[in-house]
């Protein structure tokens, strides 16, 4: 991998990079033909990262299919695909984790404590394998965006970092690999995070600015729905993560919810 972009590199062209976990859908795919079209050379990696699962999650379980993957990069026009071994990223004995302090902890942190030390551990290896000169990142994982662009320049890393905007199917529903998992009721279930996120938003324009009275409306509209269960909804900045009293213009509201045991996540920007 390492040499190609090399080559590719010294002949003057820009590389863009996608990570992903693969079973591509349209949200991947957005990030792809972001790239594609603003950069010379698109490497898109496909790893499942088991340093980002606790061992109680479902990397076993998480949806695969590589030969779909491979066709739907090559129609977009992806001109290499990094898709190592686990053991090739973390042979046995691996000890050296990345950790962003703080941010780390917060909103999706608390319940999954190791999450952020795993993306940010991969991403900053496949940077260091790939050497891309922009990587494209999805609005959808908020937190996940905010952590790595604090830890680019903190790391004095050399690669631009471009989030694009989440891609939602027509009834709202974030698109999602863990959709997957879901059969028509729980799909129908998890629009409540699309919904209560829409009426927030409303509120908002009407001129509510409380987060506290927000965030009860959001849990409320929730709530109603049976098979969910609010993991947390708040309302924070976008730089510390810290929540909110008042919101304000280009705060963050993200949610974490379950749907029959399996977790998602959501978020608009005031
Ligand atoms: P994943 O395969 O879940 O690790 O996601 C790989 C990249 O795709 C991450 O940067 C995600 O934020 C992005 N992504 C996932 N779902 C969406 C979506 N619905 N819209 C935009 N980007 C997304």
């Amino acid at each position: 991998m390492r040499d190609r972009v090399r080559g590719v590199k010294s002949g003057g062209k820009c590389v863009g990079f996608v990570p992903t976990m693969g079973f591509l859908h349209e949200g991947h795919l957005s990030l792809v033909r972001a790239s594609v079209r603003s950069t010379d050379y698109t490497v898109v990696s496909i790893f499942v990262n088991p340093a980002q699962f606790a061992p109680h999650e479902d990397f076993k379980d998480y949806p695969r299919d590589r030969e779909r993957d491979l066709e739907l990069l090559r129609s977009e026009g992806v001109h290499a695909v990094f898709a190592p071994l686990p053991d090739a990223l973390y042979p046995e004995g691996h000890r050296t984790y990345v950790e962003v302090h703080g941010l780390q902890d917060r909103l999706c942190g608390k319940t999954r404590p190791a999450f952020f030390r795993g993306v940010c551990t991969v991403v900053l290896k496949l940077f260091h394998i790939v050497g891309p000169d922009v990587a494209f990142f999805g609005q959808k994982d908020a937190q996940q965006s905010i952590i790595i662009r604090r830890m680019v320049p903190e790391l004095d890393l050399d690669v631009r970092i471009e989030v694009c905007p989440i891609v939602r199917d027509d009834d709202g529903l974030a698109l999602s690999s863990r959709n997957a998992y879901f059969d028509g009721a729980q799909r129908k279930a998890a629009l409540c995070l699309h919904r209560s996120l829409e009426m927030a938003r409303v509120k908002i324009t009407g001129g509510e600015r409380d987060a506290a009275r927000l965030i009860h409306a959001i849990r409320g509209d929730i709530q109603a729905e049976p098979r969910a269960k609010i993991d947390y909804v708040e309302i924070v900045d976008t730089k510390e993560l810290l929540p909110r009293d008042t919101a304000r213009e280009g705060d963050l509201i993200a949610l974490a919810v379950y749907i029959d045991g399996v977790r998602i996540i959501d978020n608009i920007i005031i």
